[in-house]
């Protein structure tokens, strides 16, 4: 449920009489009717960001049977992640929030426009006012229920034709699935939100003041996907069936509403002379940065379509070699970046054009000027990484499990600080974060403690044995030496192994260049 600001409201009520004259006047104003950002665009392209309603400690609405609501909707919200993933939107963010309150209700709105998501998708379940609770006993409790409602609704701020749009097509796309909106929002309806009907016909009601509907930059939906205190429906919600005609219908609306570009085709293979890492030495881990938001740009990076590492067939026996060799120590690769498609090089360079977003700045290059990344030589037009046979990565214990995982909403810590100090990456001590932008990264960097440099020390001199070269500005770039591609980049999308997603390659000139 979204919260209603009850006191507010009815205070406000008089008020609300008077200025109601002017307030049909702006909504008469033309708005600038935005042609929705992620028509054309590669469904891998199309930022959606799927913030979960509510907090783990503020929970929203109870259940019939005393659930939180946040409880529903972060299991919704990670089904419909899922679906997305798996329909190819690759770029699909799901955000969760730690701040209560007004704050937390901004940054919402703030990460969705931090990241240019294309649209934004919030999910919530529904209640009804206190008062209109009965009481009941459940398995010995004491519980609140409302049986005259269910169904879901849509919510949408005027201020985007495109909100409403997109609104419509999902409610479509929900109607035709079987389900059924509720009419308990309908402003003469006291238990509800006093909502005026956006669209009557598709349960899709008009909230101007929602700051997540009202601060976003883009398409905005809030779906209550159900009404929870209803003591039936909480039970119905709740069923990986009914998670996933919600999911599916998110899916279908977001393919509508942007009409991707590429549709995904069949026949998936990788270009002749190329392998998934994984097929040749599964023990290698992996946490393909870029596939991902923890990299110096802070969202996924196009091309990068799963957490792969894809390496000529020569560079990843090389690569075995120095895994066996390492394991040997009980120690074990970690791969960052392989093979990177050309247009995610040509994303980089974009992005390095944008003063303002330096976001990541706090973490991955918090000494160095923005402006200076290319003349410092840590982005270049051209990557060897594109031409198959260069990687990004370090050592790490034999024992690492998993690659530790990254919280976008933890305060940044500098790639600079010391071991203990920044982003705890499983890694052996090599002085600096994967990307750190900074001199503290150069191979030979006097500055590391020696802990760190004798740990470089090993991982030059493994890779240098099975017949990669080493780059001085990055202790953990290689490049395998007898490259069979040495004249030619590549640019066919990473996809997931077995993914039937298409792999066109684009014919690209022949470079130099890291
Ligand atoms: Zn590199």
């Amino acid at each position: 449920m979204i919260c209603v600001g009850r006191i507010a409201k009815k205070a406000a009520a008089p008020i609300a009489w008077l200025l109601m004259p002017f307030a049909f006047l702006l909504t008469l104003q033309v708005r600038p009717a935005l042609a929705a950002s992620c028509t054309s665009k590669a469904p891998e392209n199309i930022a959606i960001a799927l913030d979960v309603g509510h907090t783990a400690t503020n929970v929203g609405a109870t259940s019939a049977r005393g659930i939180g609501e946040y409880e529903f909707n972060i299991k919704l919200a990670q089904r419909v992640r899922d679906e997305l993933l798996g329909a190819g939107f690759s770029s699909t963010f799901l955000m969760v929030t730690g701040q209560n309150g007004h704050a937390g209700l901004n940054q919402r709105a703030e990460r969705a426009n931090g990241m240019n998501a294309d649209i934004f998708i919030s999910i919530h379940h529904d209640s009804v006012r206190d008062k209109y609770l009965n009481p009941w006993l459940y398995e010995g409790g004491q519980h609140s229920f409302f049986d005259d409602s269910k169904g879901f609704s849509l919510h949408v701020s005027s201020r985007y034709e495109d909100s409403l749009g997109l609104a419509r097509i999902l409610a479509d796309q929900l109607i035709a699935s079987g389900l059924h909106f509720t009419t308990i929002h309908e402003q003469n309806n006291p238990a509800g939100a006093r909502a005026p009907y956006l669209d009557s016909k598709r349960g899709i009601y008009r909230r101007d003041n929602l700051v997540v509907l009202k601060h976003t930059k883009m398409p905005a939906v809030l779906l209550e996907a159900g009404v929870i205190a209803n003591r039936d429906e909480e039970l119905v919600v709740s069923t990986p069936a009914y998670q996933g005609i919600i999911a599916a219908s998110i899916v279908e609306a977001v393919k509508k509403f942007c009409n991707p570009r590429e549709a995904p085709a069949a026949g998936a293979k990788l270009p002749k002379g190329f392998v998934y890492l994984a097929d040749m030495e599964p023990a290698i881990r992996r946490d393909i940065r870029y596939a991902g938001s923890h990299n110096f740009m802070g969202r996924p990076v196009q091309g990068y379509l799963a957490n792969e590492c894809v390496l000529t067939e020569k560079a990843a026996r090389a690569l075995s070699q120095v895994q066996a060799a390492l394991a040997a120590k009980n120690l074990s690769l970690m791969v960052w970046d392989c093979y990177r498609p050309a247009r995610a090089v040509s994303e980089f360079i974009a992005w390095s054009r944008i003063q303002q977003d330096a976001r990541m700045k706090a973490e991955f290059f918090p000494n160095t000027d923005k402006a200076q990344l290319f003349a410092l030589g840590y982005l270049t037009s051209r990557s060897a990484h594109s031409r198959g046979s260069t990687v990004d990565l370090a050592i790490v214990p034999a024992d690492l499990a998993a690659p530790p995982a990254y919280d976008p909403t933890a305060p940044p810590k500098p790639c600079t600080a010391g071991k203990a100090e920044r982003f705890e990456d499983g890694t052996i001590d090599l002085g600096t974060g994967y990307d750190c932008l900074d001199p503290l990264a150069s191979t030979a960097s006097p500055h590391v403690t020696a802990e760190a440099a004798s740990n470089r020390k090993l991982l030059q001199e493994r890779m240098r044995r099975f017949g990669f070269k080493s780059y001085s500005r990055e202790w953990w770039h290689f490049q395998f030496a007898d490259e069979p591609f040495p004249e030619r980049s590549f640019d066919f999308p990473i996809v997931a192994r077995g993914s039937s997603l298409s792999m066109k390659q684009e014919a690209a000139p022949a470079f130099p260049g890291w």
